[in-house]
This record gives C-alpha cells, sequence and structure tokens, in this order.
C-alpha cells in the first residue's frame, strides 16, 4: 500500500488490478476511455464519452474517479438517473473494486449514497412536529385504508432502520403515505434548529457522504446542489454524469414549477391553523377560481396569457403574499420551537403557490405582472390559444406578435389535463435549461458526461448544445463497442409499408409483426411510440398467435421482464420505460420491433415550444428538437438488442420513413452500425436460422 499521494499507481495500473480482481478481461475501449477521464480529470477539461454497452464504462471511469479522490483527498461524485443503476455502482461495482484496489491505494476507497432529503425518514416530522399533508381527496374509504396500511408499515419500519431510506421499504409505499413522514430540503428546520437533528437520517447519510471517496447520488440532487444556494453534496472538484442522455429532462423536471387546485389547498390547510381566518379564506377563494377556470380550460400550451388567467394568477400570488405577510417574520421560530415546524411548513407551500404563480406572469413579458392580463389577450377558454407543433405557428392565440414575443420568452406554460385524482395542473419550466447547466453545473468543476447514446447523427454537438458547453470548452469520445454489430446485428427497415397514421396501428403492420414474430419463434421485445399502440397490438396478436404474448401494465415492468426473460417463446410489447430499461442477454432477446420513429408528440408543450423558438431565431426546429429526441430514443430501444458478446438479432423498424425521409441519414447516423436490409423475406430467413441455433 503506498504511504502518500505521490506514490500512487496510473490509471491504466490500477485498471489492470480492478479488472483482474473483478475476474473480467481488460477492452481497448474501456482502456481508452479510463485514460481519456484520467486526463480530463487531470486538466480540468469536460469530457463527454459515449462508450457502448460492454465496454465496461463503470470501471473506466470509477477506477480514475478513485485515484483522483485519493489523490485530492476531495470526494467525486456520480450521478445516474435511474436507481437501477445507483443500486449497481454501490452494491455492485464499488464494494467489488475497493476489494480489488485497496493494495494500491493509501486507504481503502470509501463509498456513500446519497439521495435528496424527502427519501429519508424525518424523525421531527414523525414525532407530529409537522402538520399532515392529507388531503379531502383521501375521502375514498379504499384509499383511506390503503394509505393506513402503507401508514402502518411505515411506522413498523421506523423503529427498526438504522439509514430512514424510504428505498429500503420492500414492497413499495405511496408518495402519499410517505409524505406523511418526510419534508423536502426547504421545509427542513435545518439540523441546528430541530430536536431531532443530532438524529436526523437525512443528516447522517450527508455525513457519511462527506467522508467518502465516491459519492453516489442522482441527476435531480446534483441539478438541486448546483443550482440552490445551499451545498447538499459534499464539497467536489469532478463529477461523472453516467447516463448522461437523461440529464436535460431530469433537470427540467427539478426546476418545473406546478400550481393547482391541490398545491393552493395545500398551502391553506398549513396555514390555517396559525393566521386569522379571513386570510386564508382569501387564499381558498383564489384556489377555488382557479380550479373553475382550470376545469374548463383546453389542455396544451399557453401561448398568449388570457385576461382570466392572468387575473387569476394574480389573485392566487397576492392572496398567498397577504398569508406570508400575516405568517409574520420567518425567524420567529426562535421564540416560538413547538411551531417551527409548522411555520416551516407553512411558508415553503405558500412560497411556491406565491413564487409560481408569479413565475408564470413572468413568462408572458412584464406587463402581464401587475394587474392582470394584457388588454387584448383572447379569454382562456375561446379555445384557440394554442396549436399544435407541427401547424407551424399559425393559431396561436396571439398571432405574429405572440410568435415574435415567444423568441424572447425564456419559460413555457402549459395546462395539462386532469387524471384520476390529479386536477388539472399549471405548469412552467424553462425553454432550454444549458444556460444554468452552463453556469451552474459545468462552470466550477470538471464534468464527465458519459453514456452508449451520446453521439446522434454521429456527433456530440445535438446534446452538447442542450447541456449549454460550447466548442473548445469539452472533448468528445466515442470508445465505440466491443461487440461487432455488422457480423451480429441486422437492421431492418420495412420500406413496403405505408406511413404510420395518426389513427392507430396499421392492419399492415399487425399482419408484418406477426410474421417477424413466428419466423422468431417469440423472442421479441415490441417498442410501441405509445400505450394505445402496444395495447392494440397485444390485443390482435394474441388471438393470431400461439406464443405468450405480455403487454406492459399486466404486472409490473420489472416482472413482465423477468417472465420475458426467464421463457423464450414470450414476447413482451410496451412503452417508454421499455425503451430504456430492458436488459436481457441471451437468446430471450432475438427481435427488436419498433412501430413507429419515436419522435414527441406534436402536442408536447415542451417540445414544441422549444422547437418554434430555434426555428424563430434561425435553426432548424425539426432536426434541433424532434429530430434529436427521436434519435436518441431510437438508439436507446436498438441497444435493447445486443447485451453480450454471444448476443444476435434483429432490429426492425415498421416506419419506412427511416430509410425514405430527408432525415433518415441523422437518424440511422444515431443507430449501431448493424448491417441493413428492408427485404422481408431475408430478415425472415435470418431470424428462422438464429432460433434454429438457439
Ligand atoms: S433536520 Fe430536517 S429532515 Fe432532519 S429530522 Fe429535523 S426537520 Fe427532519
Amino acid at each position: 500500500m503506498p504511504k502518500d499521494r505521490s506514490e500512487l499507481p496510473p490509471v491504466e495500473e490500477l485498471l489492470t488490478a480492478a479488472v483482474t480482481g473483478l475476474g473480467g478481461v481488460e477492452r481497448p475501449g474501456q482502456v481508452k476511455m479510463a485514460q481519456a477521464v484520467g486526463d480530463a480529470i487531470e486538466s480540468e477539461e469536460h469530457l463527454a464519452v459515449q462508450a457502448g454497452t460492454g465496454t465496461g464504462k463503470s470501471l473506466a471511469y470509477l477506477v480514475p474517479a478513485i485515484r483522483h479522490a485519493a489523490e485530492s483527498g476531495d470526494a467525486v461524485v456520480v450521478s445516474t438517473a435511474t436507481i437501477a443503476l445507483q443500486r449497481q455502482l454501490v452494491d455492485r461495482d464499488l464494494p467489488r473494486l475497493a476489494d480489488a484496489l485497496e493494495s494500491l491505494l493509501p486507504h481503502r476507497p470509501e463509498f456513500a449514497i446519497l439521495k435528496g432529503r424527502r427519501n429519508y425518514l424525518c424523525r421531527h416530522k414523525m414525532a407530529a412536529g409537522m402538520p399532515e399533508d392529507e388531503d379531502d381527496q383521501l375521502f375514498d374509504p379504499r384509499e383511506v385504508s390503503a394509505t393506513g396500511r402503507m401508514v402502518q408499515r411505515i411506522q413498523d419500519w421506523a423503529n427498526e432502520t438504522e439509514t430512514g431510506d424510504r428505498d429500503e421499504i420492500v414492497p413499495g409505499v405511496s408518495d402519499q403515505a410517505w409524505r406523511q413522514f418526510s419534508v423536502t430540503a426547504r421545509e427542513c428546520l435545518g439540523a441546528q434548529r430541530c430536536p431531532s437533528g443530532a438524529d436526523c437520517f437525512a443528516e447522517l447519510a450527508r455525513e457519511r457522504a462527506g467522508e467518502a471517496d465516491v459519492v453516489v447520488t442522482n441527476h435531480a440532487l446534483l441539478a438541486i446542489d448546483a443550482m440552490e444556494d445551499f451545498a447538499v453534496l459534499p464539497e467536489h472538484d469532478v463529477v461523472v454524469v453516467d447516463e448522461a442522455h437523461e440529464l436535460v429532462d431530469r433537470v427540467t423536471s427539478v426546476v418545473t414549477g406546478e400550481l393547482s387546485e391541490s398545491t393552493v389547498s395545500l398551502a391553506v390547510r398549513r396555514a390555517g391553523r396559525l393566521i386569522e381566518q379571513g386570510v386564508a379564506d382569501r387564499l381558498q377563494e383564489a384556489g377555488e377560481d382557479l380550479r373553475a377556470l382550470l376545469a374548463v380550460a383546453p389542455p396544451g400550451r399557453v401561448d398568449a396569457l388570457p385576461q382570466s388567467l392572468g387575473m387569476t394568477l394574480a389573485l392566487v400570488r397576492d392572496a398567498a403574499f397577504a398569508c406570508i405577510t400575516a405568517l409574520g417574520p420567518r425567524n420567529k421560530d426562535k421564540d416560538d420551537p413547538e411551531n417551527a415546524g409548522l411555520r416551516k411548513a407553512a411558508f415553503t407551500a405558500l412560497d411556491e403557490v406565491h413564487d409560481t404563480a408569479q413565475r408564470m406572469l413572468d413568462a408572458f413579458g412584464p406587463a402581464a405582472g401587475g394587474d392582470g392580463a394584457g388588454d387584448d389577450a383572447e379569454d382562456m377558454d375561446s379555445g384557440d390559444s394554442r396549436d399544435s407543433a407541427n401547424s407551424g405557428g399559425g393559431a396561436n392565440g396571439g398571432g405574429t406578435d405572440a410568435r415574435s414575443e415567444e423568441v424572447h420568452r425564456a419559460e413555457v406554460v402549459w395546462l395539462e389535463e386532469g387524471r384520476g385524482r390529479v386536477p388539472p395542473t399549471l405548469r412552467v419550466a424553462p425553454l432550454s435549461v444549458g444556460g444554468m447547466l452552463r453556469d451552474k453545473l459545468f462552470g466550477d468543476r470538471t464534468v464527465v458526461l458519459t453514456s452508449a447514446t451520446l453521439a446522434l447523427g454521429g456527433t456530440f454537438d445535438s446534446l452538447s448544445r442542450q447541456w449549454g458547453l460550447r466548442a473548445g470548452e469539452w472533448t468528445g469520445l466515442d470508445v465505440g463497442s466491443p461487440f461487432d454489430h455488422p457480423r451480429r446485428g441486422i437492421l431492418y427497415v420495412a420500406t413496403h409499408l405505408p406511413q404510420p397514421g395518426r389513427d392507430g396501428l396499421p392492419e399492415a403492420y399487425v399482419d408484418e409483426i406477426a410474421e417477424l414474430i413466428e419466423a422468431a419463434g417469440g423472442r421479441t421485445l415490441g417498442l410501441f411510440s405509445s400505450m394505445r399502440a402496444a395495447k392494440a397490438a397485444t390485443e390482435a396478436l394474441r388471438e393470431r398467435l400461439d406464443v405468450p404474448l405480455l403487454c406492459q401494465g399486466d404486472d409490473s415492468t420489472s416482472q413482465l421482464v423477468k417472465q420475458f426473460a426467464g421463457d423464450p417463446a414470450t414476447c413482451l410489447f410496451g412503452t417508454l420505460s421499455l425503451w430504456q430499461g430492458v436488459d436481457v442477454p441471451g437468446p430471450s432477446l432475438t427481435l427488436v420491433i419498433i412501430d413507429r420513429i419515436p419522435f414527441p408528440r406534436p402536442d408536447d408543450p415542451l417540445a414544441s415550444a422549444r422547437q418554434r423558438h430555434v426555428a424563430a431565431t434561425g435553426g432548424n426546429g425539426f432536426m434541433a428538437v424532434a429530430a434529436t429526441h427521436a434519435a436518441l430514443l431510437l438508439a436507446q430501444g436498438a441497444g435493447r438488442l445486443l447485451r453480450s458478446m454471444d448476443d444476435r438479432g434483429v432490429v426492425a423498424v415498421l416506419d419506412p420513413r427511416l430509410a425514405t425521409a430527408r432525415y433518415s441519414g441523422f437518424l440511422l447516423n444515431s443507430l449501431p452500425p448493424f448491417w441493413r436490409t428492408t427485404d422481408p423475406a431475408k430478415v425472415r430467413d435470418a431470424l428462422r436460422r438464429l432460433t434454429a441455433d438457439a
């Protein structure tokens, strides 16, 4: 074991020790990536690495990360998009790596996982120091008893848990039940003031993270740490963002604001017991106005602020402000420790309502923030204040002026339809998070971004633009894949089929899917662009085929994937989460069928606004937004096929536009280099041969 940091072995030597220790074989792509990550850390230059499945990319970044932590004494943060990858790193890769590298480093590498505060049990709230957040919707007795049972389970578990981490509760509990025992970072009293601060689970997790060499977290917490003015992650100067193709979406979610009757009612419930009834009633009434307005408004993007909505938002904002004022000085808690939790919770909910209403008004320019909307804005329920992304912007309620204003607007507001117990909800999100990422995330640390899918259309440009990185500020590296794609996989585009229509799955597609599945003897993962198409295909084919057909939603996704992997004859159909979340090596997955190019829906409010913004500023909105989105998902979907060196099979894309449209080159260049064909007979023959060999 080296005595000091200057004796540390180079990255290459550590990687060899790690690979040997883990019983693997060194791969050229892995060595190249580890060297590049080591160099990026050394030179403090951002790096984007595309590393195909099978590269062993987690070792390729963990080894230089651990070396840097040992050398600098600072932690390296590793951020992932999914819990599955977090678990893989913490439960499998890091413990084995620590064993393998211990003898070569000054100390055994330590690691920890750190999640957002709301993932940990709050002892203070548990001791009933804060209000219950149950709402009227819980009056359904079935909901009450289901939530009640979960609450009981949480209470039993709370007596035993050592970490307070929600993910330990098996089976999981609903957000509604968990909310009774957890707080957000803003609601937390702070360990110094909290009576339970000394035993706080979230604080203990932070302490452990503060002593670790590698801290594993998620993109949301990484974004909060970078953007808020309080630190949630330990001091660090290097971040590795794995599953980096998800970064922009996850960060956008963190900074999306929402306003509905529920968020207003929550603020009223929390404030109501602490302030004069009349002041709380005013907010309650404003919330009811909002509910009535949203109930009749058409869902979708709000391009021009209708007068009625402008007035209601201003009413909500002002009523929330009156409640905040009525609560008194924020530092009053020192003299009133009993009510500190209640007051903090009330302030948080009221601030949220006030700030979001103001943010929505600001999204329409300075005129909207005063007494209401501009004089010439149309009424919200006139029904024509929004359009679809493909219409070229013609039906915008504000006409040309609104369109040109939108070019300068930084945020998008839209109304989401109510579903079940969730009421219609207004949301607001930035057109781009690039500037934010550039200033806050990339500003003062070295960032390594990696994924199997980063180079779209053959370059990193699309994603680096979304991250806010400029030429010269980063380098890109594609270390390829150890898989022999041209020999082991076929990309088949069904050019003889009609283009997909708007009205469900064409009959010819169902016939094509049936023939392909018969040739493959089952073994098929069907990736559909909508749940409706997945269900329609399942229904139609269950009658025609005698192989077991599973459809997403029949059971939990993990259970379905398990069943699919366990029986080669079984097929699994589904939508978005299967495009990225299925890892089934071996003959159970020989055919991936993709029904259509996965463009964003034309009525997707953010994508359509982003597309129009790019077009209005002189760029190609379709290529920058819709084609980039589709390329990323297509590459992820096609990436389900080869998961181990021995895998072979076919990716069949039924949408002929992949071979014929003007943008097809960009999409094809985003996919692995499979052997390509448009001949259905050749593909069926190949599938029969593969099935016979399996
Ligand atoms: S410090 Fe915050 S999270 Fe921890 S117990 Fe207190 S209020 Fe809860």
